[in-house]
């Protein structure tokens, strides 16, 4: 994704430095919906072992980034590049025996990182695409080509600007029109 991305091997690997840590991380993090009960997370690791997308990630833990988040470990947290792995299934929320809405938790990681500019490049790409065509991919020159051999009805014109009006009004063009890696634990 970005520059100062975190790997997953940094996060596992590096040890942790006293200036890495950010007391208030976890209080902010109480007072935004969605990730309020994070501190009851008691670490059991069911969230981890229903996820479909850890189970075929080496790198991917939803525990893991709760806890990194207890600890105060905000940049770790935000510029991690897995956080944009999760599938938002809620099979976590379902299981967590301490009711942390782990999907909702991993929702405000990715809100909290995309304020800072830190979201992966394809994302950026998926965007600047919806805001040209209306389309998240644009499609070739060449299959639309081969549609049309094949007589196949054009495709549906997408609506850029409809998707303009949605992601202004949720400022998510200036939000990732940041500068990549920006410090994000006010340091
Ligand atoms: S299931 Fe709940 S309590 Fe257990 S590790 Fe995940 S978030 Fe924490
Ligand atoms: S919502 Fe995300 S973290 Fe939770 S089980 Fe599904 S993919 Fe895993």
């Amino acid at each position: 994704m970005t520059e100062a991305a975190v790997t997953p091997a940094q996060n596992r690997d590096q040890p942790i430095k006293a200036s890495e840590i950010d007391p208030k991380f976890k209080f902010e993090l109480q007072k935004i919906h969605g990730s309020e009960k994070i501190l009851k997370c008691f670490q059991c690791g069911a969230c981890t072992s229903t996820c479909p997308v850890a189970r075929y990630s080496d790198s991917y833990r939803p525990r893991t980034l709760i806890h990194m988040a207890q600890l105060g470990l905000r940049d770790r947290v935000l510029k991690n590049d897995t956080l944009w792995l999760c599938a938002a299934c809620f099979t976590c929320t379902d299981r967590c025996p301490q009711d942390v809405e782990v999907a909702a938790v991993i929702r405000v990681f990715r809100n909290l990182a995309a304020e800072k500019g830190c979201v992966p490049q394809v994302f950026k790409d998926q965007t600047s695409s919806l805001l040209e065509s209306g389309y998240a991919y644009k499609i070739p020159e060449l299959r639309i080509k081969k549609r049309e051999s094949q007589g196949l009805p054009p495709l549906p014109k997408g609506n850029s600007e409809n998707v303009k009006k949605t992601l202004k009004g949720v400022k998510f063009i200036e939000k990732i029109q940041k500068p990549s890696g920006e410090q994000t634990n006010g340091q």
